[in-house]
């Protein structure tokens, strides 16, 4: 009997279980993306666009033979699998509190015909590593001693040749969507055969370089692999397999244990996508209102006159990504800075973030905002002038991001050479540094 291939964070035909297992039988398939519509109105412009063009570039591999369409997986799935006489329904398993939710729902819709999960976007799954005690790790070194002990599987090896595909124009029409048009662009081109090729140079010319110089803005050495790994183009375990054994190998494969922690962190407290993990820091008094929001539309819009801030925001407006140092320095700057609820600054990154991802995102600033697992320590507030100048030493990446300051000789001590129309300092960080420590404090 056919089955039904269901894919979600998972756009790819290479190194995917799902596909072997859907395949086995008499191995004819239908492949299915459902546009969800409450996708649409959390996902931010950008992803969507990246979402289109990998449906894109999946249909396009498929000679066309990929069944897109729009609505509530609970009612689609079930109604597509029984139009195909479907045995089973296969996908990727998805561990974050909305896709939980969302395949009991579908699975409880599909009656007797079983959702049938293999596989995970990561290299070991959330829940697997657990401490002796079978509880789960809070503190991510021990965390990863114990992953790496656990390590993961080969590659898949790809099953596209043993699929037959089933035509999705034999299908009625009102099950048939089309992939939209989006009108915002990217920097980076996006679909599994982009994220394949984006890896194969990043492992030939930046992995080397990559543990020296990771934490530099200015250098554009880091992998740039978020996007594609958010939406499943490649799958981590296929790059695990060709990092080799040198330095830059072994600290990517720490980057890729963070992903996998914060995705087990917040499989294993669901309720940490929204609110602290550490819920000592609820009593933390935050500013609201409207002086609050006056602030917070000047950080949106990189107008704080702190320049690695404003550089870092505006990066993020004009291309949706930022760099890893600067997410934590401008998310140090919006939480102890500015003393906003993280929950805002999260709120915008997932507007506007190519790779916005609930589990890295949310935890992420919970690290910054010293409320997560592991957390940088409340007291630790970070000085953007020091931290620019640490990791943007010649001031490249403010000049390349904020032109007024193109001129000016040293980005990060800007004094009287503050160019007109750059404004002034929005915040006076030694005061709200003090004003931290004390809120801080009456919470210790
Ligand atoms: P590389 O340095 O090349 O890293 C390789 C991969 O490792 C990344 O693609 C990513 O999948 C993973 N990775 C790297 N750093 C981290 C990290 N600190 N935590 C978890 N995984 C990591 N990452 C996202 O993918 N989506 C987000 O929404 C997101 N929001 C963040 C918000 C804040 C406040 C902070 C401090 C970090 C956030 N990160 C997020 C983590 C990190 O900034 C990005 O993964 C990284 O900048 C992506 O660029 P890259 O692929 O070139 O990274």
């Amino acid at each position: 009997m056919p089955t039904v291939l269901w894919f979600r964070r998972d756009l790819r035909l290479r190194d995917l279980p799902a596909l072997l297992d859907a395949a086995q039988g008499d191995g004819e398939v239908l492949a299915c993306y459902v546009l969800d519509p409450r996708l649409h109105r959390s996902s931010g412009p950008r992803r969507l666009r990246y979402l289109h063009d990998a449906l894109r570039d999946l249909r396009d591999q498929l000679d066309g033979r990929l069944l897109v369409t729009h609505g509530r997986p609970e009612e689609r799935i079930p109604t597509v699998a029984k139009r195909v006489d479907a045995s089973a329904v296969h996908v990727s398993d998805d561990f974050t509190p909305f896709g939980r939710r969302r395949d009991d729902a579908v699975r409880r819709a599909l009656g007797d015909i079983p959702l049938e999960a293999s596989g995970s976007p990561y290299l070991v799954s959330p829940g697997r590593i657990t401490k002796a005690d079978g509880t789960p790790y809070k503190v991510f070194s021990p965390f990863f001693n114990a992953w790496r002990r656990h390590g993961w599987r080969a590659p898949a090896p790809t099953g596209a040749a043993t699929a037959r595909w089933i035509d999705p124009e034999q299908m009625a029409g009102e099950l048939r969507g089309d992939i939209p048009d989006d009108d915002v662009a990217l920097d980076i081109p996006s679909g599994e055969r982009a994220a394949l090729q984006q890896w194969t140079t990043f492992v030939a010319d930046g992995l080397e370089g990559y543990a020296d110089d990771r934490n530099r803005p200015d250098l554009d050495v880091t992998s740039r692999m978020s996007a594609h790994l958010k939406f499943g183009s490649i799958h981590p375990r296929t790059m695990a397999g060709d990092l080799g054994r040198g330095t830059g190998a072994q600290a990517y494969l720490r980057e890729l244990a963070f992903r996998d922690f914060y995705a087990a962190v917040l499989h294993e407290w669901p309720h940490s996508l929204w609110w602290n993990w550490n819920t000592g820091f609820d009593a933390i008094r935050v500013d609201e209102g409207a002086a609050a929001e006056k602030l917070f539309d000047a950080w949106k819009e990189g107008r704080t006159g702190f320049p690695i801030v404003d550089a870092g925001m505006r990066q993020l407006a004009e291309t949706g990504w930022m760099h890893n140092r600067v997410r934590m320095i401008v998310a140090s700057f919006l939480v102890k800075d500015l003393h906003l609820p993280w929950q805002w600054g999260a709120r915008w990154f997932l507007e506007q973030l190519v790779d916005g991802d609930m589990a890295n995102n949310q935890h992420g600033w919970q690290w910054t905002a010293g409320c997560g697992t592991d957390a940088a320590p409340f007291f630790r507030v970070f000085n953007p002038s020091t931290q620019g100048a640490t990791f943007d030493p010649d001031g490249t990446y403010v000049r390349r991001w904020v032109p007024e300051l193109r001129r000016v000789a040293d980005v990060h001590a800007l004094g009287a050479d503050r160019p007109d129309g750059y404004p002034a300092p929005i915040v006076d960080h030694a005061l709200e540094r003090a004003e931290a420590l004390r809120r801080y404090a009456e919470i210790g």
